[in-house]
């Protein structure tokens, strides 16, 4: 079935209010099997809102319109439907009893502008709000069934849990849509958005009941699939049938799915193991202890960090050699492998992850431009150095720095232990 979205608000269309209305609308839509077709965003103008309604319902089999049900003349939108349907308005005993019972409740005068609220187009049903004071209300208007809601996001959201959603339900069982989704979300990092697209495009190819949609979220690149079906198990099997061949081509690449964060999958593999982390850094100033924290229970696997800029601190805390620093520089593969080593002795961890770089935009030299990061990891078979070139400022550098360290340790998770 087709369904559209229609908001109503100058608020809306001067950039004062953004509408967070429909997104919520959409995301539970979307389980259901059904995705929105188009939106249309009106202000309170009269003609605007007519034309809106009589367009979106010639076109749809559902249009979900919200705000515009207020007390206050500029809230025309019941007005508009019922001009849209050809019917006057009438007030809803049911809704003015509600209203009263309301406005009893909080001990104010009903002044004539409220009365106005219980004024629904004649034939609609009005579905009571338990959250505010307009009513919402269902029309049916050429081929659509048009539902009017409060734009109150929290009126609004209660709404199309418990009253819009499931009546979207009946109706695509009485049409017999069979139309069922199913989605996986894979995770990836350290692989460009056009490498990803690369690699997947002759999976998707193979794959025509699948939609593949590409989202950056930097520092990582999601790849969205969605499986349609004519039952629930085919859109499954067609989504699983999708998700091998994409994990087949970009194997390791994928470090979780749906929701896992990258250092929740980097916290189950060392839980799994019984090993420990710790850090020793030096340009990403904390920020992989920080990510690595944001996990619950952190203390069982990450027993600490430092923070070390100073060459001092370096010899101080995670041991580096006054001789390795000045031979070859804070930025430099001897150097990482040393702060990896270090933390190791300092703290008895399985793995010791360390990081050192040029963050920019100040210190960058021919040898060792800016974005220049080396990333070291010690651990029971040895230490394994990497540099890295990361394009961007200082804070996408920094970014991707600690992503590609936690990358070099969940590699080193992934393979057998010792
Ligand atoms: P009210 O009884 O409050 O007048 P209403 O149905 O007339 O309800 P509006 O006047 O359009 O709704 O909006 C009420 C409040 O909800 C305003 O603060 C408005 O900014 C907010 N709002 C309206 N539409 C949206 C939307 N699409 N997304 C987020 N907020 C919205
Ligand atoms: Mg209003």
């Amino acid at each position: 079935m087709r369904v559209e979205v229609l908001c109503t608000g100058d608020e809306l269309l001067t950039g004062l209010t953004v509408d967070t209305n429909s997104p919520y609308f959409m995301e539970r839509l979307l389980p259901l099997g059904e995705q929105v077709a188009r939106t249309t965003i009106v202000g309170d103008v009269r003609e605007e809102i007519l034309e809106a309604l009589l367009t979106t319902s010639a076109r749809a089999d559902a249009v979900l319109v919200s705000g515009g049900l207020g007390p206050t003349a500029d809230d025309l939108t019941a007005e508009c439907a019922a001009e849209a349907a050809g019917v006057p308005l009438l007030e809803s005993a049911e809704a003015l009893h509600a209203l009263e019972a309301r406005f009893a409740r909080r001990g104010i005068l009903l002044t004539p502008n409220n009365r106005r609220q219980a004024l629904v187009p004649k034939g609609a049903e009005v579905v009571l709000n338990p959250n505010g004071s307009a009513p919402m209300f269902v029309l049916t208007l050429h081929r659509a069934t048009l539902f009017f809601l409060p734009g109150v996001p929290r009126e609004y959201r209660h709404l199309v849990d418990t009253e819009v959603l499931p009546r979207i339900e009946r109706l695509r069982g009485e049409r017999k849509d069979s139309g069922f989704l199913a989605f996986r979300l894979l995770r990836t990092v350290g692989l460009p958005e056009s490498h990803l697209d690369a690699k997947v495009a002759p999976v998707a190819k193979l794959h025509p009941s699948v939609t593949f949609g590409f989202r950056t979220q930097a520092p990582e690149n999601h790849l969205k699939l969605m499986a349609r079906g004519r039952s629930q198990e085919a859109a499954n099997a067609a989504l699983a049938s999708a998700e091998r061949a994409c994990r087949d081509v970009l194997g390791p690449y994928i470090f979780g799915q749906d929701t896992q964060k990258h250092a929740e999958v980097i916290a189950a593999l060392l839980v799994a193991r019984g090993e420990t982390v710790a850090l020793a850094e030096s340009c990403t100033g904390g920020r992989i202890a920080d990510l690595l924290t944001s996990v619950s229970g952190a203390s069982a696997w990450f027993p600490g960090g430092a923070v070390v800029y100073a060459n001092a601190m370096k010899e101080a805390w995670v041991g580096v050699r006054g001789q390795t620093l000045s031979t070859h520089g804070a930025v430099s593969e001897p150097v990482a492998a040393e702060m990896a080593e270090g933390v190791v002795r300092a703290t008895g961890a399985t793995w010791g992850l360390s990081v050192t770089g040029i963050a920019g935009p100040t210190g960058g030299t021919a040898e060792k431009p800016v974005g220049t990061v080396i990333t070291a990891l010690c651990g029971p078979r040895g230490t394994s150095v990497q540099r890295h070139r990361f394009a961007g400022d200082r804070e996408q550098v920094r970014t991707s720095s600690a992503a590609a360290a936690l990358e070099v340790l969940r590699h080193a998770l992934l393979e057998p232990g010792p």
